[in-house]
């Protein structure tokens, strides 16, 4: 199951590294990036969902967006926590 997966990765990607975004019309950053935050009417986000059923490249784009915005996310949370443990940093030595 896994190394299947991992296969079918590799091909399709490394054959066309900077290509993929292109091969399918709905593969557009803009459209993938506000599908991936939440963005959309129930509708759009139902038929982009209905999509990713049967598109790999999107699928594949997704799942790319979503660590994307999810260590984008975390990067955040991290600078808000160090800007609060500076405020509060008397007494609490680092505990690395
Ligand atoms: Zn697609």
């Amino acid at each position: 199951m896994k190394s299947q997966l991992a296969l079918r990765d590799t091909s399709t990607v490394a054959e066309h590294p900077g290509k993929v975004v292109f091969l399918c019309p709905r593969s557009r950053p803009e459209i993938i990036e506000h599908f991936v935050a939440g963005f959309g009417t129930e509708d759009e986000r139902h038929a982009f969902e209905e999509h990713l059923v049967i598109c790999d490249i999107c699928r594949r784009l997704v799942d790319r967006e979503e660590a994307y915005q999810a260590a984008f996310r975390e990067a955040v949370t991290e600078i808000a926590e160090d800007k609060k443990e500076g405020q509060n940093a008397t007494g609490s030595a680092p505990t690395s």
